[in-house]
């Protein structure tokens, strides 16, 4: 193998059904490339490094900076963004291969579809009409805005899923990613107007309870997103909200929630 040039293992597979197979291709070294740029230069000349003609791998990629999170895939076994991964800085060979906890669809390319449905399930949005002009919503303090935006950074890349031990097909955890839009959400002056729903589906299927506590999510965020602090906080939210619906609160003053008002305890 020339002195300027390295390795690149790929795990191949044509289909969710079809056979797997590694091929290993030769990248001529340049300074400050990226993985993306390898899969490009196997796309410009596919053909392996044993000389065998193949077809260019696929891969999802779009505004390689990362900000789109597409091009999540696990490199050398660690699930990162392929456009910010450098060569330079990565272990030979470098080991490409799909994301496992969601449908492949071809190569190094998933369907992470289900991270949209389970932002459906927990009612990550804020309803509006859109028919008529409501006038300006509630403003949000500078320092809301401060503890809000590193959450709005989320790419849905995926990584926290990947490394999720919880995140399996013999649970429906939603993952940290969703967990942290119900915080930012629940949060918003607007969007904490439907607070309630979403914490009720937070304490259905696939909710809160299933975090065990792992804490690799946090680990592998390439937008350094406070994960733990999410959860932790939903928790709190979760709890609360269980609590006083058990009071029976939202019903109106009881006797039993009489007496927890004697005691200082306000909803
Ligand atoms: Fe990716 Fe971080 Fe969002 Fe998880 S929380 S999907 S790791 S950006």
């Amino acid at each position: 193998m020339p002195e300027n040039t390295f390795i690149v293992r790929i795990k191949r597979q044509a289909g969710p059904d079809e056979a797997v197979r590694w091929q290993e291709f030769e990248i001529r070294y340049r300074p400050h490339l990226n993985v993306i740029t390898c899969l490009r230069d196997i796309a410009e000349r596919p053909v392996t490094r044993s000389g065998d003609g193949t077809t260019p791998v696929t891969y999802d990629a779009n505004c390689l900076e990362e900000v789109c999170g597409a091009c999540a895939m696990l490199i050398n076994g660690y699930p990162r963004q392929a456009c910010s991964a450098l060569v330079d800085n990565l272990e030979k060979p470098i080991c490409l291969e799909p994301l496992t906890k969601f449908p492949l669809i071809r190569d190094l390319q998933v369907d992470r579809s289900i991270m949209f449905e389970n932002l459906k399930r927990m009612h990550c949005w804020v309803p509006i009409d859109g028919t008529y002009a409501i006038g300006a919503g509630p403003r949000m303090s500078p320092e809301d805005q401060e503890v809000g935006y590193p959450m709005a950074r989320c790419i849905t890349c995926g990584n926290c899923l990947e490394i999720c031990p919880k995140v399996n097909e013999h649970t429906q955890f939603v993952g940290a990613a969703i967990i942290n839009q119900v915080r930012l959400f629940n949060m918003h002056p607007t969007g904490k107007m439907h607070a309630r729903e979403r914490l009720e589906a937070m304490m259905g299927p696939g909710g809160i309870q299933d975090c065990d506590n792992a804490q690799n999510c946090v680990k592998v965020c390439p937008k350094s997103i406070p994960l733990t602090e999410s959860n932790n906080e939903i928790n709190r939210q979760v709890l609360k909200h269980a609590i006083w619906d058990w009071l029976n609160f939202s019903e109106g003053p009881t006797e039993r929630s009489e007496e927890w008002k004697k005691l200082g305890i306000q909803k």
